[in-house]
């Protein structure tokens, strides 16, 4: 061999792709350190129990054939049947969805309602989607996984890409092969057993959590200006619910670009479809420099990974709510903690939603519809108790607050795991 050569080895090592889920177990193995749970256990908490991926060959509207893949990760029973949203995007892979499936074990545990975890989705850009392959997508999927799911196995419910309109569809199926059962997926349109108020759910609770925050720095939640990245879901009622408590919000951005409105949007911006609509009414912005905007709450209510190594020393807001999920990777959030920003977790903040489709799934259940005043009251209760709790760990073990969230969740699913005797 010449002695210029460069040694095989160093060839043969790639750099270590980032993996998401490995982002969530750092958050687990450190709350475990934390609770001294022993290696063992560890190990069997972090690991994914099934996981199903699956062709998906999907007839498009001009005659062509696409194969699509198609994934149900269900990451952990140890509290009950699994739980989690079906995502449609084109960055969807396997280890997105075991990341995602983890953290609905964790967010679950820590809202303390009777679910595990799991996450789905398919490989594909939903804007590219027709109505009929949408909805010809979501039922093959269904019958490819419905062997895994059920109301008492695995329930799914929307996520990025997917809507009330999708769960129907998926209802339909579970319905034509397992027979009557609207308790199999959440999320569903009111007037197919959904539940009043699931749809406004997750933003709703993100505000509450944003007050809580801001109450718990001695702040008033009204007149402080709020940064929304996202106008899907998530961001739309977030957007509703800030106005709702006096909050201005002076920017928001989604795929088609951004805008900014320094005396606020109205509750009325928000029936647009999409930002583009209000460009007539707004100044535009460029959508890459919303998140480093100045103002007092940061919402990234879109896509996972967009505060990272790159831009986290160019945000400037003091309180972050993670609306979507892993917004901030990397060394981003101890860059940021370490500057004193306040940063409620994904697995805290955007709760909301899972703790509203615990409550339609109860209400399919007992067949016994709830008022929306009701649903609304109980989802505000419980998220700020859920907050309170996170608060009083993070004192206690002088810890941030994703810490503490991950001590709360971590310590509820290790105890019923070893109360189940799974250890074998
Ligand atoms: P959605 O599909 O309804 O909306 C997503 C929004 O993000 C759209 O407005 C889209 O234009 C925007 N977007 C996509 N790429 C973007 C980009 N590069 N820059 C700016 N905006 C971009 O999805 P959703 O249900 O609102 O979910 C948003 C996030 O919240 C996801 O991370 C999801 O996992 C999380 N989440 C959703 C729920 C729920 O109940 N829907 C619950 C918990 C967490």
């Amino acid at each position: 061999m010449s002695m210029t050569a460069t040694p095989p080895s160093v060839q043969a090592t790639p750099a270590p792709a980032h993996s998401a889920f490995e982002d969530v177990n750092r958050f687990v193995r450190r709350a475990s350190a934390m609770l001294e749970v022993a290696d063992d256990v560890v190990a069997a908490i972090v690991a994914c129990e099934r996981e199903v991926v699956v062709s998906l060959p999907l007839r498009r509207d001009d005659g062509r054939i696409d194969v699509l893949t198609g994934y149900r990760v269900q990451h952990s029973q140890a509290r009950g049947p699994r739980k989690g949203g079906i995502r449609f995007h084109q960055t969807v892979d396997l280890d997105d969805v075991r990341a995602l499936a983890s953290l609905m074990t964790w967010k679950t545990a820590l809202i303390d309602v009777p679910f595990g975890g799991a996450k789905g989705g398919v490989a594909v850009d939903p804007r590219q989607l027709s109505d009929r392959e949408h909805e010809e997508l979501i039922r093959r999927w269904t019958r490819t996984m419905v062997h895994v799911l059920g109301p008492h196995r695995d329930i799914p419910a929307p996520d990025m890409g997917t809507t009330a309109r999708t769960m129907g569809w998926l209802m339909d199926e579970f319905h034509r092969l397992e027979g009557f059962q609207p308790a199999c997926v959440t999320g569903k349109p009111i007037a197919l057993f959904g539940a009043p108020g699931r749809e406004e759910a997750t933003g709703r609770g993100v505000i509450q959590i944003a007050a809580a925050a801001l109450r718990a720095h001695h702040r008033d939640a009204a007149g402080v200006r709020v940064v929304v990245q996202g106008f899907g879901n998530v961001g739309k009622f977030a957007i509703v619910s800030a106005i709702e408590r006096g909050m201005k919000v002076i920017a928001v951005s989604d795929v088609t670009g951004a805008v900014v409105a320094p005396k606020g949007l109205t509750a009325e911006d928000v029936l647009a479809t999409s930002v583009s609509e209000l460009f007539g009414r707004y100044e535009q912005t460029d959508p890459a420099r919303i998140l480093e905007m100045e103002c007092d709450v940061l919402i990234p209510a879109a896509l996972g990974g967009v505060i990272n190594d790159e831009n986290a020393s160019r945000i400037v807001a003091p309180f972050i709510i993670e609306a979507a999920n892993q917004p901030i990777v990397g060394n981003a959030d101890q860059h940021l903690h370490a500057r004193g920003v306040t940063i409620v977790p994904d697995i805290l903040a955007n709760a909301g939603g899972v703790l509203g489709s615990y409550f339609e799934w109860t209400q399919n259940i007992q067949e016994f519809r709830w008022p929306i005043e009701r649903f609304r009251d109980e989802l505000d209760l419980r998220m700020a108790t859920a907050f309170n709790n996170v608060h009083e760990t993070s004192r206690r073990y002088s810890c941030n607050l994703r810490e503490a969230a991950f001590v709360v969740s971590v310590g509820r699913v290790v105890e019923s795991f070893l109360m189940r005797g799974q250890v074998i």
